[in-house]
Order: structure tokens, then C-alpha cells, then sequence
């Protein structure tokens, strides 16, 4: 899995948030095949939900399909980047809450853009 062409897909997917200010991606890859991608969005909740997630996350969407089939991602690899107004990348470091359901799931990895738009990793 080259670290490259993750960063590539998770930064196509944060092209489809309709957040300018703050696009987040995600892509998730088992070996070298792209098996999906998500990005942040807002979700339509009642007022009296106390769903923790109002703004669906970009880690949430791109993996809740393999969740709802049971679909086995202890071998995937996830990779998460923001993007700023001018495209550039900025920190994405999976939040609290991604990090714990990302743990559950036994990732193998997850690679995100850092403050300055480096790529680091968590392995959980
Ligand atoms: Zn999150």
C-alpha cells in the first residue's frame, strides 16, 4: 500500500463536502484495493436526538458500510485529510470518537495529514 495513493483518495474525498472551511476525506484501502471512501457531512437529526454525531464524520461515512455488513477490517488500512479553502492540507487527526469506534474495529492503521500537511500515523 503506497502511503501516496491513499493520501490521494481520501484528499478526492474530502472534495465532496460542501464544508469549504473545513472538507474533511477519508479512504479505506485493504492492501492495495480501494474498498471505499467518505467525507464529512451534516447529518438532519431531530432536535431531542442525543446522537453524538449532528455532522456525520468523514471516518464514519466512509466506513459504515463495512460496518452495517460486518465486514471484517482488521487488515484495512484508513486514510483521513482535511483540506483548507485553497487546498491545501491541514491537520486531520481522527477525533475522540472516531478513535474509539476505529479501535473496535481493529484497523490496522490510520494516516492522517498533520498540522503542517505531513502525513503521520496511529496505530490503535
Ligand atoms: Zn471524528
Amino acid at each position: 500500500m503506497r502511503i501516496k495513493t491513499g493520501i490521494r483518495a481520501a484528499t478526492n474525498a474530502a472534495k465532496n463536502s460542501q464544508y469549504m472551511d473545513y472538507r474533511v476525506g477519508a479512504a479505506l484501502f485493504m492492501g492495495s484495493r480501494f474498498m471505499g471512501h467518505g467525507w464529512n457531512w451534516m447529518k438532519k437529526t431531530s432536535p431531542a436526538s442525543n446522537s453524538r454525531f449532528k455532522c456525520i464524520h468523514a471516518e464514519l461515512h466512509c466506513l459504515s458500510p463495512f460496518i452495517r455488513k460486518g465486514i471484517d477490517l482488521t487488515n484495512a488500512h484508513l486514510f483521513v485529510v482535511r483540506l483548507t479553502p485553497n487546498n491545501l492540507l491541514a491537520i486531520a487527526k481522527p477525533c475522540k470518537y472516531c478513535q474509539e469506534f476505529l479501535k473496535d474495529l481493529g484497523l490496522r492503521a490510520i494516516y492522517y495529514t498533520n498540522r503542517v500537511g505531513d502525513v503521520e500515523v496511529m496505530t490503535i
